[in-house]
């Protein structure tokens, strides 16, 4: 048994049954044992792959479209470039690239990374060279315009689950059943805060929240309104989450979200609806990555780096390509919610 199987084991037989939030929260940011804290997850040697771990493409395509922003808004100084879950900081990296030849914006840029991770951290620094400073909560961010990338990290953030009974919710809860981990019912009660998901759902139903990202989407849209600037939230997901989302990945293998935790990645599919209630400024209609990558050029900027390529290195840039924007592979699955103030445009690639 692991020591986080054993940890967790002892809680529940300690203090009882504990919500998939806290459950997420242990598994994931556990200082000794969680995911994120021991691990880099990332690439073909982890478990899962992200669309900047695909293609320089991607993040070339935000960088044009944060910067445009920036310069929509009359090239603010000085500004916040903020990203929460850099992961490796490849995201990063290929903004800042894509960035350089933009009059002033790298002048103008406090670059700021918000990450739990000591090892991610650390690889950040390695990639990126420069210094960024690195906060531990959005909350720490300055008080200016703010420019900020989240590419798959509200999908890490903990969730509660609840099973629609006859007369109200039942809260899905990790307990201890024949010395296992196993999922059971908190008692049926009334949620005021799920009266809106009366009407679309029925008995035996199960909804999810997050009420960690509609309080970070007030932190952010907060300052973009006062200040001016935009964010790009990118993830999988969609207008409204509707059943258990909750995934486990190991070795790029779907596994029981309860079976390894500590040893595999845990998110859900992230509610926009959710996010894009909660924003204190403008929010352009949710729109799907690949229509996004699209209209920023992604494919033009295909064919100009195609003509460089041959062989292997063409095969796999056509298939990043197609991997990034297909519906059938990320194009539709993964949604853009751009969040800029009121009264102004929203940043390049959404619909207005
Ligand atoms: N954005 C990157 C990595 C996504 S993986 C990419 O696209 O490749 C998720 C990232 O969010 C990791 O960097 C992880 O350490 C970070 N993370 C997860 N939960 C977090 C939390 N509660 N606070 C800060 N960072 C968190």
């Amino acid at each position: 048994m692991t020591p986080m199987l054993q940890h967790l084991m002892a809680r529940v037989q300690a203090n009882g049954p504990m919500t998939i939030a806290e459950y997420m929260t242990e598994a994931l940011l556990h200082p000794t044992f969680g995911y994120y804290t021991t691990r880099d997850p990332l690439g073909a040697a982890g478990d899962f792959t992200t669309a900047p771990e695909i293609s320089q493409m991607f993040g070339e395509m935000i960088g044009l479209s944060l910067a445009q922003s920036w310069l929509d808004q009359g090239a603010p100084t000085p500004f916040t470039l903020a990203e929460p879950g850099p992961g490796r900081g490849t995201l990063m990296a290929d903004i800042l690239r894509a960035t350089r030849a933009v009059p002033g914006f790298h002048d103008a840029m406090q670059l700021c990374l918000v990450e739990a991770s000591p090892t991610l951290r650390a690889s950040q620094q390695e990639l990126l060279g420069t210094s960024p400073t690195w906060l531990h909560d959005l909350e720490q961010l300055p008080d200016q315009p703010l420019f900020l990338i989240a590419n798959e990290f509200f999908d890490a953030l903990p969730i509660h689950q609840f099973l629609r009974g006859a007369t109200g919710w039942r809260e899905r809860l990790v307990g201890l059943r024949d010395n296992a981990l196993t999922i059971g019912l908190g008692p049926e009660q009334p949620r005021a805060d799920l009266d809106h998901r009366l009407t679309d759902t029925v008995e035996g139903n199960i909804v999810e929240t997050c009420p960690a990202a509609p309080a970070l989407i007030q932190g952010i849209g907060g300052r973009i309104q006062a200040h001016g600037g935009a964010a790009l939230i990118i993830d999988y997901g969609d207008w409204r989450s509707n059943g258990d989302t909750l995934q486990a990945l190991r070795n790029h293998t779907p596994v029981d979200p309860l079976s390894n935790p500590g040893s595999a990645d845990l998110t859900a599919h992230v509610d926009f609806e959710a996010l894009a209630n909660a924003a204190p400024c403008a929010h352009a209609p949710m729109t799907t990555q690949g229509m996004f990558l699209e209209r920023l050029g992604i494919t033009q900027r295909a064919q100009t780096l195609a003509q460089n390529l041959s062989g292997d290195a063409l095969q796999n840039h056509i298939s990043a390509h197609r991997r990034l924007t297909h519906p059938e592979e990320m194009g539709n699955l993964f949604k853009v919610l751009a969040l800029f103030p009121k009264g102004t445009l929203p940043p390049p690639g959404c619909d207005t």
